[in-house]
């Protein structure tokens, strides 16, 4: 598509908004013509979002691993029995947030699995835990799934779950819990996990009562271009709605100590050219997201510098507490120093930019 590759491109710069169709003729695409589609993305990023690489300093604490559901693509989860399992108390928690405080984080990250014993106030007082001892901090807590979860054990409505949890201080929603948001892939990888529709509900319902929340797909195990380009609308539907969301952040499948793996279900991961035109098919698609993520953690550092000059504008956090992708076989997940980061931003001719979790320069 050569000369129709060119005409695309010039014209979603001028502001044509690509169709689902275009969005998987550009995700088909191979050879040199993915580095014309990166070097489009990488201009309307630089309208859009400036030069500055962004980062924020936050802090994981996945309070415990043990989990009801069984999901495909995780390699984290223990079962009641398995070996390694653990949940952190008041105390515990209270001691990594201190220890992040005197990191100078400005977030703190909490996602877990779905502990048997849990209900809507064993996250609202995860959450007073944290705030007790660090009044000022943003919480960055919780998906859909978890308020899903919360709500069926307390015999509560999600909008009641969201209000509880704002009310206990939260002040963002993870937009995980996403994966793929086409049923008939979530049934093959997550099938206990909710449909798309409650998923979409959950996240406008957030919205709503001002929880803003990130944007997220996983991709690279077993969903086509189409099911990438269905998310992707789905995503640029409720950002016109709601406004509600910070950014998107593009996670690539870690494949290798996954059930859906070892059962031959799932592919090997995305590839390099994949992971490049996720970012920047992303960046032209959602005209209405400021802020793409590249993710160090899922990516490799090397591999997340090339995503910043395929339409990203942002490296994330420093993490400093990693567990999820570490248990599905990835490593080097537990810190990302700035200085690295500055060394990734500068090797690009960008400068780096420290930030809030809501995009406030700091
Ligand atoms: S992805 Fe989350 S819900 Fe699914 S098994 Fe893992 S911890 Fe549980």
């Amino acid at each position: 598509m050569g000369n129709d590759l060119k005409t695309l491109l010039d014209d979603v710069k001028a502001g044509h908004r690509l169709t689902e169709e275009e969005a998987i003729r550009l995700f088909r695409t191979t050879g040199r013509q993915v580095w014309e589609i990166a070097s489009a993305a990488d201009e309307v990023r630089e309208a859009c979002a400036g030069n500055a690489v962004t980062y924020v300093r936050n802090q994981n604490i996945n309070v415990t691993n043990l989990c009801v559901n069984a999901c495909g693509f995780c390699g984290y989860s223990k079962k009641p029995g398995d070996e390694g399992i653990y949940f952190h108390d008041k105390a515990a928690i209270q001691k990594k947030v201190s220890l992040a405080m005197e990191r100078k984080v400005t977030e703190i990250c909490t996602v877990s699995g779905l502990h048997p014993g849990f209900t809507a106030q064993s996250y609202t007082d995860v959450y007073r835990w944290i705030r007790e001892v660090a009044p000022g901090v943003h919480i960055h807590a919780s998906n859909p799934m978890e308020v899903a979860y919360a709500a069926k054990k307390s015999h509560m409505s999600t909008v009641d779950v969201l209000e509880a949890m704002k009310e206990a201080g939260l002040n963002s929603l993870c937009g995980t819990a996403a994966e793929i948001l086409v049923d008939d892939i979530r049934q093959k990888i997550c099938k206990e996990k909710i449909p798309t529709k409650e998923w979409v509900r959950i996240i406008t319902e957030a919205h709503g009562l001002g929880i803003p929340s990130t944007a997220t797909i996983m991709y690279g195990h077993c969903e086509s271009d189409a099911d990438r380009a269905a998310h992707l609308a789905i995503l640029r539907d409720i950002q016109d709605e709601t406004q509600g969301f910070t950014e998107f952040v593009p996670l690539s499948f870690i494949h290798m100590n996954t059930p859906i793996f070892r059962q031959g279900k799932a592919r090997a991961g995305a590839t390099g050219r994949e992971d490049q035109l996720m970012v920047a098919v992303a960046r032209l698609f959602l005209d209405n997201f400021k802020n793409i993520q590249v993710s160090w953690v899922k990516e490799g550092i090397k591999m997340a510098q090339l995503g910043l000059i395929a339409g990203a504008n942002d490296l994330g956090g420093t993490v400093f507490e990693e567990s999820i992708s570490k248990g599905a076989g990835a490593t080097n997940t537990d810190y990302l120093d700035p200085n690295e980061m500055q060394r990734i931003a500068e090797d690009l001719g960008r400068t780096l930019a420290r930030r809030t979790t809501l995009y406030e320069l700091i």
